[in-house]
């Protein structure tokens, strides 16, 4: 059975369990036990596994991003212009997102006692994070961008303050042009791919922690989780399909010079493979190809912005993670003000730079901003269940983000791309 097949079979066997837990036994002294004993540590081993790749992974997917925007051969000025196109398309999405789990609030409707008391419950740090943290001045959190010792900030798990860490040692890392810069861009990218292969044996097993998971938080809330489930789900799919149906479209009239339809037509390929692989960095050479063949872009672009994008222009990810972490602050209760959800922005949109474009890379992003922000990381359980479809809709968007970017950055390259077909 494939992967996912699993993880659904995990979501509906923790959630019917649940379920008849919640209706029968509710007040059963065994189910505390089952509950505290087995489900909440396998849910806990899974999360504590993510946990661990987070600064690894997003420290080296971060240096190696820069460094490859950077690299004066790989065209500085593709690279400033990627940049930029990166940073607001991205900002575009998340903001979609973010809108949108506003107006319709996928997670309100649990008791907001209820949400509290699973804060309360909950095995990780993020009910201890919640309790003691003191009020912050918004000026302070801007400067906490800054870490004082950037080991600290790893430690206390202050994502942030690594990526800015880790921007600030990419850009020095492509000005400094060493024999030991060059081993140790080679080292990152040992980090990246060792990271990769580990987030892929710890995804194995999701199938178990999604039915620990969902039967802990089932047994204690019953049906109404499935709804809220629900609710979210189609709030995922809504602001995907506005960013993809409405924003791509736009950008290549504006900016791409080129007809919707012809490219939607054209990027067919990529884009199934994008579906059926929830995979950007496997999509990647259907992506080049379809780029180069289909949509007639030079092959130094379509390679440039395409390659670079599977792994940092993530427009479905970072949205995704921006209305996950609000749905879940709603879900349990947890009041992010204005100024704390900019916070959040900020955070997808290098979130979306840092996560890998593997199935389920957004997973440990979102787990850490979960836990910053004193939401409890266990709520990935819930999302798990229905991530399948999610994931593969939202590496559409990635894929097709990436193509559409390496459309509009090829209009801009005239000589070049006249140099290329010459
Ligand atoms: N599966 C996505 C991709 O490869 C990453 C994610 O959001 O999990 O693009």
């Amino acid at each position: 059975m494939s992967l996912h097949s699993r993880m659904l079979v995990g979501f509906v066997a923790g959630t019917v369990l649940g379920l008849a837990a919640n209706l029968w036994f509710a007040d059963a002294g065994w189910l505390d036990v089952l509950t505290t004993y087995v489900a909440d540590p396998v849910g806990q081993l899974f999360l504590r596994l993510l946990f661990m790749l987070v600064i690894p992974l997003v420290f080296s997917a971060l240096v190696l991003g820069v460094v490859e925007i950077g690299n004066p051969r790989s065209l500085g000025r593709i690279g400033g212009r990627t940049l930029v196109w990166i940073l607001a398309v991205t900002l575009v999405a998340v903001t979609i997102g973010l809108v949108l789990v506003n107006l319709l609030k996928p997670g309100h409707g649990i008791p907001p006692e209820l949400g509290r008391e699973l804060i309360e419950q909950s095995g990780d740090r993020a009910g201890q994070i919640a309790a003691g943290r003191e009020q912050v001045s918004g000026l302070a959190v801007l400067l906490n961008i800054v870490p004082r010792n950037p080991v600290a900030a790893a430690a206390n798990g202050d994502l942030i303050a690594i990526m800015f860490f880790a921007l600030m040692f990419g850009i020095a890392a492509t000005v400094v042009r060493s024999e030991g810069t060059r081993s140790f861009v080679g080292a990152m990218q040992g980090v990246y791919d060792i990271c990769l292969k580990l987030i892929g044996w710890v995804i194995e097993l999701a199938p178990w922690a999604v039915a620990a998971l969902l039967f802990g938080i089932t047994a204690k809330l019953g049906f109404d989780v499935l709804r809220q489930l629900a609710w979210f789900v189609g709030t995922v799919l809504l602001a995907l399909s506005v960013h993809f149906f409405v924003v791509f479209p736009l950008l290549l009239r504006l900016f791409g010079g080129m007809s919707p339809l012809a490219f939607f037509r054209g990027a067919q390929p990529a884009l199934l493979t994008a579906f059926s692989t929830s995979s950007s960095s496997a999509t990647l050479p259907t992506t080049l190809k379809v780029a180069e063949e289909a949509l007639g872009v030079p092959r130094r672009v379509a390679r440039f912005v395409c390659t670079l994008g599977a792994t940092a222009n993530m427009n479905g990810t970072a949205l995704f993670e921006g209305v996950t972490v609000l749905f879940l602050a709603q879900f349990f209760g947890v009041e992010l003000s204005l100024f704390q959800q900019a916070l959040v922005l900020v955070l997808c949109l290098m979130g979306g730079i840092g996560a890998a474009g593997v199935p389920g890379g957004s997973l440990p992003v979102i787990a850490m901003i979960l836990a910053m922000f004193g939401i409890p990381p266990e709520g990935i359980g819930l999302i798990l269940g229905v991530d399948r479809l999610l994931d593969m809709c939202r590496t559409v968007v990635n894929v097709g983000g990436d193509m559409v970017g390496s459309v509009v950055i090829a209009r801009y390259e005239p000589e070049q791309a006249a140099e290329e077909s010459a």
